[in-house]
């Protein structure tokens, strides 16, 4: 703010004086003078002084400096002196004139300027006085009362003036400093002025809202104080590159003790106003960020874990893979993958509700997290899919841990009033020389899908070659939906022969695929994808229709002596679908099989699950009158109170015993006794497998029933069968060798 008052306001009232001056001027012209008053030429100084005035008013005086007013001074002392001139009045009269003036100029300008003006007042007081003749010398000597009048007035008024210029300035400046204290005090932020060792010199109060300390409590002890160990070096780093140069700054982020002990986290602006005069120190805005940042956890939070379970999600999963990959360097094998999928999680969703099927999820990612060491990253990619990462393992380690993840969700999960067990796959890679995250996690889920292939319930390593047959099984997928649409399944049938007689007394319907490029694939290559898929309910409704007709066709024909039986592979999925008692009644009635002759295979494993829904649904199978037996009977966990609990009519005896029966006697001692087993429950049985002489007469004599097998015959078209059939009528003795 400037000692002197605005040029703007300067001008204007220059301005006003030269307008006042020149209608005054104008005014005494109305009145009577003396004869040597040249009246026009005073009206003219009148008017011209009054058009000064307002072009003076027009100009933009704060554009320049308070002293480029003083322009107006001059021009108003030639106006002053023509007027004279033409009034040719004596000089007190006019002298009036000039003391205005000089009161202007001590009023809009610093002390002392109106002596520079002296001289300039001397010659336009006195020049008039020559001009008109009125130069006496009690004229002249009255400059000299005049003149000191004019500079006391010009000077008395410049003191005025400044002294009422400083009492506003100081008036402002108090009231400022009142705001800016108000401000300071009550800010949010604490504000601090540090020394060059980073000793607090002033602190504002707020220090207490913020960080709990009493006002200057802090006062001449160190900022690091209470600042977190581990952000102590970056701070004095901070203050360090601040106090390098004069009005350096920089920002840092660090966390800070509050009075309660809690850590605070704080945005700290830093500025070096050592050669400030007023500060002399190093001024630091502090401003309690804990809340943003804890936001900004919670959202980064979010960002990467999946909400049900808390786990990490498959971003997060993937970048951690991402920098195990990069830590473990040239030793890629040291970070392995486990990818998990539930077993049949959509049974559990679909039969017990989505609610109960979160809450199994969680428990799950419980026993997940529990099974693991401190390091490892468990992670949900979605729906049932889990994953865990492994560092600083090798592939037996991987595997150990694996088998472990499983054994932890072997016991049975409360979910709401029920308890149930589940199980689940797992595929494991292990990282290799220019793997990427991406590349792990796939392999292992496709390490996952064999081991679902494989049975389910169990660990699989990732080999190579086997991303190859994922790819495929993407393409047969595709094939399949075609195959049963375009009837690219064909049925072929093995013979199922009395082993004392040798007779063919029945068929099994073994499916098969006559791809239109791989050519006729077995069963092994498209069921487990067809069970998957969901595919297999139309596939085994298609296998079953078309055995059932086929073998009516041929007892119609009475190709055997006896009719012939025929056997249909029915799987653990077509068995839980609720349908499936409906549907093999609808093919019995539709093909016209007599239901004693079809018997249904199914396995072990089905049995096992022991659920009150296979129960019912071999309960309501039995009610059509069709038989029901267990295949590959001795490869699972054969419970003989199966055999009891469901009702069964017969047993398959897997073709692993039956090629045993010439080598190991346990093995032989154990056919013999399913078979004597048989003969009190009274299963039917048949012998699977039978390739050589000696598995027969074995068999033989230990009284087995039916047999099949290469020995006798191959899976055969049905043309084949109805061919050996005949032949088998026509010389009874030849297949009984
Ligand atoms: P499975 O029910 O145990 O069928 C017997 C399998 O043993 C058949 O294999 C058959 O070709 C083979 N085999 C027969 N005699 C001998 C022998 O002397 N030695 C040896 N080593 N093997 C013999 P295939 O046709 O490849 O069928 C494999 C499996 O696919 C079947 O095992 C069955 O579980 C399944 N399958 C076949 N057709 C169907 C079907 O229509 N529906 C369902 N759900 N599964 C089917
Ligand atoms: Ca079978
Ligand atoms: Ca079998």
């Amino acid at each position: 703010m400037s000692e002197t008052i605005s040029p703007r306001l300067a001008g204007q009232m220059a301005a006003g004086l030269y307008v006042g001056g020149g209608l005054g001027t104008f005014l005494s012209a109305i009145l009577p003078a003396a004869p040597d008053y040249n009246r026009p030429g005073v009206v003219a100084v009148a008017l011209l002084a009054m058009i000064v005035g307002i072009v003076v008013s027009r100009v933009p005086w704060e554009r320049w400096p308070p002293r480029a007013s003083l322009i107006v001074v001059p021009v108003a002392f030639a106006l002053i002196a023509l007027g004279n001139h033409f009034a040719a009045a004596e000089p007190f009269r006019y002298g009036i004139y000039f003391v205005v003036a000089f009161a202007w100029i001590g009023f809009a300008h610093p002390p002392g300027t109106s002596f520079a003006f002296a001289p300039l007042f001397a010659l336009a007081y006195l020049l008039p006085l020559v001009t008109t003749g009125t130069a006496d010398p009690v004229s002249i000597s009255s400059i000299v009362h005049v003149g000191p009048i004019c500079l006391a007035v010009g000077e008395s008024m410049a003191w005025v003036s400044t002294r009422l210029r400083s009492a506003q300035i100081q008036l402002q400046r108090a009231a400022s400093e009142a705001r800016f204290r108000s401000l300071v005090q009550n800010a949010s932020d604490v504000i601090l002025v540090l020394d060059q060792r980073g000793t607090i010199v002033y602190e504002t109060p707020s220090v207490e809202k913020v960080l709990g300390y009493r006002p200057e409590q802090r006062i001449g002890g160190s900022a690091f104080e209470n600042v977190h160990p581990d952000d102590i070096q970056t701070v004095r780093a901070g203050l360090g590159r601040v106090l390098a140069q004069p009005n350096a700054e920089h920002q840092l982020d660090f966390r800070v003790r509050h009075a309660d002990g809690s850590w605070r986290g704080i945005h700290a602006i830093a500025k070096n106003l050592l050669d400030d005069e007023h500060v002399r120190g190093v001024l630091v805005n502090c401003r309690d960020i804990t809340d943003r940042q804890q936001l900004e956890e919670q959202l980064r939070h979010q960002a990467f874990h999946d909400a049900l379970t808390g786990l990490a999600n498959r971003a997060l999963f993937a970048d951690r893979v991402d920098h195990a990959l990069h830590r473990a360097g040239r030793h890629p094998s040291s970070v392995a993958v486990l990818f998990l999928d539930l077993d049949d999680f959509k049974t559990v969703n679909d039969s017990l509700g989505h609610e109960a099927g979160d809450e199994l999820l969680r428990a799950v990612a419980d026993r997940l997290r529990r099974a693991l060491r401190e390091g490892d990253t468990a992670a949900r990619l979605g729906g049932d899919e889990f994953a865990i990462l492994l560092e600083e393992v090798d592939s037996e380690g991987a595997a150990e841990v694996a088998d472990r993840v499983l054994d932890a969700l072997r016991g049975r999960f409360r979910v709401g009033r029920r308890e149930l067990g589940i199980s689940a796959s797992i595929g494991v890679a292990v990282g290799r020389t220019r793997a990427s995250a991406s590349d792990l996690l796939r392999n292992a889920d496709v390490a996952m899908y064999r081991a679902k292939a494989a049975g389910k319930g169990r660990v699989v390593m990732f080999r190579s070659g086997m991303e190859r047959a994922a790819a495929n099984r993407l393409q047969l997928r595709a094939d399949l939906e075609r195959a049963l649409q375009h009837g690219e399944l064909v049925v072929h049938y093995q013979p199922i022969v009395d082993l004392a007689g040798g007779d063919i007394r029945g068929v099994e319907a073994l499916v098969r695929w006559n791809h239109p490029r791989r050519g006729l694939l077995g069963p092994v290559e498209f069921i487990g994808l067809a069970e998957e898929t969901g595919q297999i309910l139309r596939l085994g409704r298609f296998v079953l229709e078309e055995a059932c007709r086929q073998v009516c066709a041929w007892n119609r024909a009475r190709l055997a002596r006896l009719p012939l039986m025929v056997s249909v592979n029915l799987s653990v999925k077509q068995l839980e679908h609720p349908g499936i008692g409906e549907e093999v009644a609808a093919v019995l009635r539709a093909t016209g099989l007599p239901p004693e002759l079809l018997t249904l295979e199914i396995t072990e494993t089905v049995l096992m699950q022991d659920t009150e829904l296979t129960r019912r649904a071999l309960a309501n199978l039995k009610t059509l009158g069709v038989r029901i037996v267990i295949d590959d009977f001795g490869t699972g966990y054969s419970s003989l109170n199966y055999l009891r609990r469901f009702p069964i009519d017969g047993l398959k005896i897997d073709r692993s015993f039956v090629a045993a029966l010439e080598t190991g006697r346990e093995e032989a001692a154990l056919v013999a006794s399913i078979l004597s087993l048989s003969r009190t429950l009274r299963l039917h049985t048949v012998a699977e497998g039978i390739e050589r002489p000696e598995q027969l007469s074995r068999l033989r004599a230990l009284g087995g029933e039916l047999g099949q097998g290469y020995h006798f015959a191959g899976p055969m078209t049905s043309a084949d069968v109805a061919q050996l059939v005949e032949e088998q009528s026509a010389f009874p003795a030849a297949a009984s060798a």
